[in-house]
């Protein structure tokens, strides 16, 4: 069985916003708190994080989850991997360093930055290739490129398990891990698109297109109220809240 916890799926500002005195903002529901976009795949006794931006410790602790097997990084953008620092504490827990995953495109820029967690062995880096197929222990992620503005993301699939955060366009020779799943968790920042990121009607395009089993929606703004959202989507399709587990 393979279960994903939903740590965050908030958009690069997290809802609250700071400052900001929108509805959602000052909503009080808990389904309106979003933590940065991140979860945690886990499958029989794996488990690996996907990206660790800002609010990462919290996030690990609120999961209960304080054993990892390997982290993946979807894309160098700082709300998914400006809490790598924290990562160092699976060194002490398990007493060998975690393995990170990383795209060859940005290893040396991630290596440069983060240098002292690699050269002190606290973290492995391990380079990966855009279409690459990781085994962790016996769980096998298929990496493929999302094109999200200018950048590259890694999408990921598990099984049909497939997650998209941080998208804004599917390539063509990535569009066949979208097909034949159960399960999408795909990137909705807002009702309409970005350059960087697809929004609601991009969303029901790709529905249509790839005919996912059950959609959730991730990565969203203050702009996307929960309760408001939720009664303009078909069944197959649902918002994303903070704690959240899918299990398939
Ligand atoms: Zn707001
Ligand atoms: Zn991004």
């Amino acid at each position: 069985m393979l279960e994903v916890n939903i740590l965050g799926c908030g958009s690069s500002l997290g809802v609250p916003v700071i400052g900001c005195s929108c509805l959602v903002c000052k909503s009080d529901s808990p389904y309106n708190k979003r933590l940065r976009s991140s979860i945690i795949i886990s499958q029989n006794e794996t488990r690996v994080l996907v990206d660790f931006g800002f609010n990462i410790k919290e996030q690990l602790i609120n999961s209960g989850i304080y054993h990892l097997d390997a982290a993946i990084l979807t894309h160098e953008h700082a709300d998914h991997l400006s809490g790598i620092d924290e990562l160092r504490v699976f060194f002490y827990i398990h007493g060998k360093p975690l393995n990170v995953f990383i795209l060859e495109s940005i290893a040396p820029l991630i290596f440069e930055r983060y240098k002292y967690l690699f050269d002190s062995g606290l973290l492995k880096m391990n380079i990966v290739n855009e279409f690459q197929e990781i085994k962790v222990n016996n769980t096998v992620f298929q990496l493929f490129p999302q094109i999200h503005g200018a950048i590259k993301s890694l999408g990921i699939r598990i099984e049909e398990f497939v997650y998209s955060c941080d998208v804004s366009s599917i390539s063509v020779e990535s569009e066949k891990y979208l097909y034949n799943t159960k399960v999408w968790i795909v990137d909705c920042v807002d009702y309409k698109s970005t350059i960087k990121h697809a929004g609601l009607e991009r969303v029901f395009e790709w529905v249509k297109k790839y005919v996912p089993e059950k959609v959730y929606l991730t990565n969203m703004s203050h702009n996307i109220d929960y309760h408001e959202i939720i009664t303009k989507m078909p069944p197959h399709i649902a918002p994303l809240y903070d704690g959240f587990k899918i299990k398939l």
